[in-house]
């Protein structure tokens, strides 16, 4: 259904509120006085800031990440999820093995590892997905790129453009920022493994929506018990929320271990609120140097003149 505001305007207010929202603020109001301006008028500029969400949210939700201490994760907890019962079947092209949708709750509770599963295997399975409306407006389906072996795993919301084109993650200027990150800290990109929540091009970059990142969630956890990786980094808000199923502001509980399905997992702000907000590299950094020790990397030493 059209939103209040012009598509464009919407657009600009969508993306103001997830700016605020990677924050960790979320509860706004509209200025009552500015009720008698002219829809023409409304820009992003009347949303006014009431509150920070971290008063309202003392109280942690039950399902709140979990903080862990620093040691090694151990083996991989399958704790049995309740049955999922069956969502209404989407169509399906022919070629497409069908998954049944779980509830939102239970998305990324730990279920039974698939025996000897590879990447390829997922990628077929996946085949030329039609399980969600993203589809009718990609253009190539952004799978996830790296090693199968990594140790580190980076999880972002959803391929834009550039991926859309390139069918890899990660490519565009958000990206490139990225890659700078992971070579910082002494690695390559062909090194650490690098996926979405969703794999298809949510339009106009908006966050991806719940009928869409259901479907996609079992390849995403397949793809990454094959990696069975040492650390998993969640980049950004829309990544770290959906997986761990919270509705806390990413910068309450980034820069601390979690747990996650058995997994050690750090939040981080997204590469692409670092492009509009570069103050907050440093808290970037800090993360990433608490995952390197995570690692035991330790940083090239520069050479002396
Ligand atoms: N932003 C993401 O979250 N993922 C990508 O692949 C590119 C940009």
């Amino acid at each position: 259904m059209p939103g209040p505001f012009p598509e464009s305007i919407q657009r600009k207010i969508e993306e103001r509120l997830r700016f605020y929202d990677d924050l960790g603020i979320r509860l706004f109001y509209r200025d009552r006085t500015a009720s008698s301006a002219s829809m023409d008028s409304i820009a992003p500029s009347p949303i006014v800031l009431v509150e920070n969400v971290a008063v309202e949210e003392m109280e942690l939700p039950k399902s709140a990440p979990k903080p862990v201490e620093s040691k090694p994760a151990t083996a991989k907890s399958a704790t049995p999820t309740a049955i999922a019962p069956k969502a209404t079947p989407a169509p399906v092209a022919p070629q497409v093995k069908e998954i049944v949708a779980k509830p939102a709750a239970l998305l990324f509770q730990a279920d039974d590892k698939v025996k000897d599963d590879t990447l390829l295997k997922v990628r077929e399975d996946l085949g030329e997905c039609t399980r969600c409306k993203l589809h009718k407006t990609r253009n190539q389906i952004v799978f996830g790129d790296g090693s199968s072996k990594a140790r580190l795993v980076f999880v972002g919301e959803g391929p834009g453009a550039d991926e859309d084109e390139q069918g890899l993650p990660f490519v565009g200027r958000a990206g490139k920022l990225l890659t700078q990150m992971i070579e910082a800290m002494g690695l390559q990109r062909k090194d650490v493994y690098i996926c979405n929540v969703v794999k298809c091009r949510p339009p106009g970059n908006r966050a991806p929506e719940p009928d869409e990142v259901t479907p996609c969630s079992p390849f995403l956890l397949r793809q990454i018990d094959v990696m069975n990786p040492k650390v998993i980094v969640c980049l950004g808000a829309v990544a770290a929320k959906t997986l761990l199923n919270t509705t806390r502001g990413i910068s309450q509980f980034r820069g601390q271990w979690l747990e996650w399905r058995g997994y050690k997992l750090m939040a981080t702000y997204h590469p692409a609120f670092l492009l509009r907000n570069p103050p907050a590299k440093s808290e970037v950094w800090k993360d990433l140097q608490m995952v390197m020790a995570e690692l035991g990397l330790v940083l090239p030493r520069k050479k002396s003149s």
